[in-house]
């Protein structure tokens, strides 16, 4: 591994992690619960409100290599 910008060869790897957490909460229950009344009455408020409140976690993780180069500090 040689550095682009110096052209050293004291160039170390570093693998990076990035953790993204995404939560999204559904919040169209009481909307579902009025379309379910509407549709199919008390079974339908049911069915609405079973959506409410659940919320869904995603977490992703993003591992990058980055080498760093220790003459210059070049990250490439
Ligand atoms: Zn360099």
């Amino acid at each position: 591994m040689i550095c682009p910008k110096c052209g050293s060869n004291h160039v170390i790897t570093q693998q990076v992690t990035d953790t993204e957490t995404e939560t999204k909460t559904k919040g169209f229950g009481c909307v579902k619960a009025c379309i379910g009344y509407l549709l199919f009455s008390i079974p339908g408020i049911l069915c609405g409100l079973c959506g409410m409140g659940k919320s869904k976690s995603r977490t992703s993780y993003n591992v990058r290599i980055t080498h760093v180069c220790q003459n210059c500090g070049k990250r490439f």
